[in-house]
């Protein structure tokens, strides 16, 4: 029996608007799985994105839905979470969105460990405002604004998440799609700030520029590239060159701010 996606969609809301071939309908299916699975409530469930094509997602899902200002999802996400602590908190955007405009709500909400799960989407580019180059681009690549290809050094997400205190980090592909669902419902799980990093794919704007022929060469650089944890395990770091792990990469308890900050009104209150 095919999995009722239509369920979980808002009404009227379809067709979306992401070009053919964009990875971004990938992850809201995995997001969908993954809710399922958990069994979470619409009424209990806040879905929070900033600005930008990935950032479309909640528009589409029947939940409790916040479409933000640029950068600000980590924040607007805090203020829901702090007043309706017993919601899940998810998180939705992509790699411009959350690590450039809103980098610094980025780090903070790491640095938090707020008991909420950031969804980034990394396609390497900003593809709503015409393929700017993101700081996950990655360098020597071509974008609107670095025609003659990034001098930047790009982020590693997943790293910067760890250096930042989340404690929960995970990294998938839009390209091994029936994984993506695991990795998010485990950071749903998670009691603290989960980030779980999908690696993705824009072909309008990134994979165009960059000379890819085919969204299948898009995708199968994705497949190629993508090493997971325990499978690296076992590789030499000559075999490991040029990879990305991808699977649970990080993960620790620690007390969350959500918690935390419950106990500093009970202390108040006496
Ligand atoms: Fe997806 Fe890129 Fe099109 Fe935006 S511009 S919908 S990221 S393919």
């Amino acid at each position: 029996m095919s999995f009722d996606y239509d369920k979980y969609i808002r009404p009227g809301k379809l067709p979306h608007i992401w070009c053919p071939g964009c990875g971004h309908g990938i992850v809201m299916k995995g997001l969908i799985r993954a809710i399922d699975t958990l069994g979470l409530q619409k009424n209990n469930t806040a879905i929070v994105s900033g600005i930008g094509c990935a950032s479309r997602l909640p528009g589409y899902m029947d939940f409790c839905t916040l479409h933000t200002a640029h950068g600000r999802a980590a924040a607007f996400a805090t203020g829901v979470k702090m007043a309706k602590p017993e919601m899940n908190v998810i998180l939705v955007g992509g790699d411009g969105d959350g690590t450039a405009i809103g980098g610094n709500h980025f780090i903070h909400a790491c640095r938090r460990n707020i008991d909420m799960t950031y969804i980034i989407m990394n396609n390497n580019i900003y593809g709503m405002t015409g393929g700017q180059f993101s700081p996950c681009t990655p360098t020597g690549a071509k974008a609107s604004t670095t025609v003659y290809g990034n001098p930047d050094p790009a982020f590693d997400v997943a790293k910067l998440a760890i250096g930042a205190g989340a404690t929960f980090v995970a990294r998938g592909t839009a390209y091994h799609a029936t994984q993506i669902d695991k990795l998010i419902a485990e950071a749903i799980q998670h009691k603290g700030f989960s980030v779980v990093e999908i690696l993705d794919d824009c072909p309008t704007t990134y994979g165009r520029r960059n000379k890819f022929k085919s969204v299948i060469e898009m995708m199968n650089r994705l497949k190629d590239v993508a090493v997971p944890v325990k499978a690296a395990e076992k590789m030499t770091a000559e075999q490991l060159e040029g990879k990305i792990l991808t699977g649970v990469l990080y993960k620790e308890e620690r007390p969350n701010y959500t918690d935390e900050y419950a106990k500093v009104i009970e202390r108040a209150k006496k």
